[in-house]
């Protein structure tokens, strides 16, 4: 179809195809997909064949700095697979490009392996941590996930993206950053462990989110002070007011669009957002260690992967941060690290006390080592996590909420069964009667999936809400859910 010379769609620009693609009418939704993949596939060959600026893997190149990209023949490169899931929920997939093979033509799948090179190079190469366990592990990544599915996380096997809806979102290996940020789930997940709710799950957010930026910033060989500290850019649809999904520099800044609402992030611990949504707000209270980074980094100057990114990744590797810790604790590890790797009264441990007391994790004049236990704490802030609807639902309603994913956006409906197709309410009415949520939920998952989405429930008949991890959920449930919710 992609070959055909003129295209029954071929004069609708980019982003009303791309609105389209979610039409009602499958025809016209289908033709809008296949332009967009066209139109993507044919840009991507144009700058296949566009002079070469920077490159993973078999030419390597200096970037500003002097750092050099990874490179196959030194036996050191990454040994990276792509996989495609070809629009299911099951993964891997089938092999579409592994170790040192050409350009497969399929944006997703390319993005995905130059990624993974560059977010390699940033490990191996500046901190000198072979891969994500620094043992060498391969990278595995799997495109095409769902149907219009607006993520992307890491299952602590591999890396799995969705191609977006379409409509607010892109495909989710546009943004090298959100490449990045999966990737250091999986350095996370070996080494500190930051367990996945409340503090020390946003820190695990924020990791991921310093670490993504830090793999953009330095393959564009952006210093500090040239660098947009956004998350995401690219990834929103062209309609969305909006720029990214999260910005470091100013949070809660990012966007503020009619459908999405305004960007909810923290920048300090006095706006510390209280909520069960979304493992205790993990994706909006990263807002307030991305600040203190983003603060720290630019202080420091020159470029940030080298002065605030070293810092805070002896931190993260170094053995001595609890799978607990809270922001005060964390904070206090890096002013330790700062103060060790350069010394005492340093400039560039001035600059990091200075950053989290900006941000109100740490009192004016505090040291590291000379704290009182645990910090700040939880601060107070808003509640995020009201229910869809003010009241419990009805007999003949259900009521869904999903929270967190990459994005931290959540999306509700409380709706009658009867109002939805026969064969959805019949799920509804065959899931409420045996139980079966509330047994799902008995027997949660051994392991968070950090950025995975969580579906809350309220069932009838006395509205009780039920939580359950998206990875939990057999997919004809989790199907259901997505049907209901609008997907
Ligand atoms: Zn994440």
């Amino acid at each position: 179809m992609t070959d055909r010379p003129s295209h029954p769609c071929g004069i609708v620009p980019p982003y009303l195809l791309a609105a389209l693609t979610g039409h009602r009418d499958e025809a016209v939704a289908e033709c809008a997909r296949r332009s967009l993949e066209r139109d993507r596939s044919l840009r991507s060959h144009r700058s296949a064949t566009a002079p070469r600026t920077s490159s993973t893997t078999d030419h390597p190149v200096e970037h500003q700095g002097g750092i050099r990209a990874p490179h196959a023949d030194d036996g050191t490169g990454p040994q990276r697979t792509i996989a495609d899931a070809h629009g299911t929920q099951t993964t891997p997939g089938t092999t579409v490009r592994t170790e040192g093979q050409p350009a497969t033509g399929d944006p997703a799948a390319d993005e995905a392996y130059d990624g993974f090179g560059h977010t390699w190079s940033l490990f191996d190469q500046v901190y000198g941590r072979d891969s994500l366990d620094g043992r060498g592990l391969p990278l595995l990544g799997s495109v095409h996930y769902g149907t219009g599915y607006d993520n992307a996380f890491w299952d602590g096997t591999q890396m799995v993206f969705g191609d977006g809806d379409g409509t607010v979102f892109n495909r989710f290996t546009i943004a090298l950053d959100v490449i990045g940020h999966e990737l250091t789930h999986g350095v996370t997940e070996h080494t500190a462990a930051l367990q996945y709710s409340g503090q020390s799950g946003a820190l695990n957010e924020s990791l991921s989110d310093v670490f993504g930026s830090l793999v953009k910033q330095r393959t564009l060989g952006q210093s500090a002070a040239d660098a947009d500290w956004l998350i995401g850019a690219g990834l929103f649809n062209a309609q969305v007011k909006g720029v990214a999904l999260r910005s470091m520099k100013a949070p809660g800044t990012a966007y503020d669009d009619p459908q999405l609402g305004k960007d909810p992030q923290p920048a300090r611990m006095a706006d510390y957002v209280q909520t069960t949504d979304d493992n205790g707000g993990v994706h909006l209270n990263s807002g307030i260690p991305n600040h203190a980074f983003y603060l720290a980094a630019t202080a420091i100057g020159g470029n940030a992967w080298e002065g605030a990114g070293q810092v805070w990744f002896d931190v993260l590797t170094g053995g001595r941060l609890p799978a607990t810790a809270d922001f005060a604790a964390f904070a206090r590890l890096t002013v330790a690290a700062a103060e060790s790797q350069y010394a005492v009264g340093s400039p560039q441990a001035g600059a990091i006390q200075a950053a989290w007391e900006r941000v109100g994790v740490l009192a004016a004049g505090q040291v590291a080592g000379n704290a009182p236990g645990g910090g700040v704490g939880g601060g107070v802030g808003s509640a995020g996590d009201a229910p869809a609807g003010s009241s419990a639902p009805t007999a003949t309603q259900v009521q869904v909420r999903r929270t967190g994913g990459l994005a931290g956006l959540r999306r509700a409906r409380t709706v009658a069964l009867d109002d939805l197709p026969d064969e959805d309410a019949q799920g509804w009415r065959s899931l409420l009667a045996d139980d079966r949520l509330r047994e799902l939920a008995a027997s949660p998952p051994d392991r968070a999936v950090p950025d995975a989405f969580t579906y809350h429930v309220a069932c009838p008949p006395d509205g009780e809400e039920i939580t359950l991890p998206e990875h939990g959920i057999p997919e004809p449930v989790r199907d259901l859910f997505q049907r209901t919710l609008g997907d």
